[in-house]
């Protein structure tokens, strides 16, 4: 660990539930960095979400995945050091997209680079759990990473111990919505084909206002569910036998003039049933990525 006093805070970068984040510059060797500060409530000690980035992203090092430079300690305050990126995705496709969209070959490229970072997560036997545009970040040499951590978890442990409580409601799968505890590597695939979706057509895909909600829009897209084309979905706890029946629709309405073959891709990604989710490897082994 080195001092706090080393880094130059510089403006304010984001904000979320238990830190700050902002762009600083280190005193002595002049480079720029983003400062991730956690409040640590004296009561509660440093916050567990904190400490199992840390430990996580020191071992996770991949051209696709934030590196950690450092973590600083002061009374009241955890300070992760991370390498400064321009923009997460979110802003980049506000910044850059035709009303949000970006172009075919850009989505394919930050598709790769998320699928590469994500499938060296999974090597690693780490979960991301909350993949979504303002959680990957872009630099102006246009690599995409994989950032915050804060609720990823290693899935050494027992699967019924994960809380269902986990992935942002909109790139939330929906075994994970129908209550299902023992997910695995499938619900960050689903998520990383909400975005790749997202980045297509600049809207986000299923932009559910609550849990029902959320399932009802992934259903009107891909079709109902039934215990015949998803066997043991009605053992989920929040399955309904009330759910309107929707037909699943094609997806080339979705992304017209879209590369087929991303579609077939995209199609695979986004599997109600997560057993028959591509996983990540098999996902960059897919014909859409062996044309430029
Ligand atoms: P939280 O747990 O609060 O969501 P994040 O790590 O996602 O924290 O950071 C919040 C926001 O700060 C991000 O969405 C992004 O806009 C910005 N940010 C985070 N890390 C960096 C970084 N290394 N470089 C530039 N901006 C960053
Ligand atoms: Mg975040």
């Amino acid at each position: 660990m080195s001092s706090a006093m080393n880094y130059q805070r510089l403006e304010k970068l984001g904000e979320g539930t238990y830190a700050n984040v902002y762009r600083a510059q280190n005193r002595t060797t002049g480079e720029v960095v983003a400062l991730k500060v956690i409040r640590i409530d004296p009561e509660e000690g440093t916050p567990s979400t904190a400490i199992r980035e840390i430990s996580l992203m020191k071992e996770l090092r991949h051209p696709n995945i934030m590196s950690l430079i450092d973590v600083l300690h002061t009374d009241n305050k955890l300070m992760l050091v991370f390498e400064y990126m321009e923009k997460d995705l979110k802003k980049y496709m506000d910044a850059y997209g035709n009303q949000g969209a970006l172009s075919p070959s850009e989505v394919k490229n930050f598709t790769r680079q998320l699928l590469s970072g994500i499938s060296f997560c999974h090597e690693n036997r780490v979960l991301h759990r909350d993949l979504k545009p303002q959680n990957l970040l872009i630099n102006n040499r246009g690599e995409l990473k994989l950032a915050d951590f804060g609720l990823a978890r290693s899935i050494g442990i027992p699967v019924n111990t994960f809380s269902n409580e986990v992935v942002t409601l909109w790139y939330r799968a929906p075994d994970v919505l129908l209550g299902s505890r023992a997910y695995n590597t499938s619900i960050d695939i689903w998520s990383v084909g909400c975005i790749m979706a997202e980045m297509a057509t600049g809207r986000p895909l299923f932009a559910g206002s609550n849990n029902e909600d959320q399932l009802l829009k992934i259903f009107r897209l891909l079709g109902t569910p039934t215990e015949q084309t998803w066997p043991g979905i009605s053992l989920l706890q929040e399955y309904k036998t009330t759910y309107p029946l929707y037909k699943s629709q094609d997806l080339n309405h979705l992304m017209p003039r879209f590369d087929p073959l991303g579609l077939d891709l995209l199609r695979r990604m986004l599997r109600l049933q997560p057993e028959l989710r591509i996983t990540g490897q098999d996902a960059l082994q897919h014909a859409w990525f062996l044309t430029p």
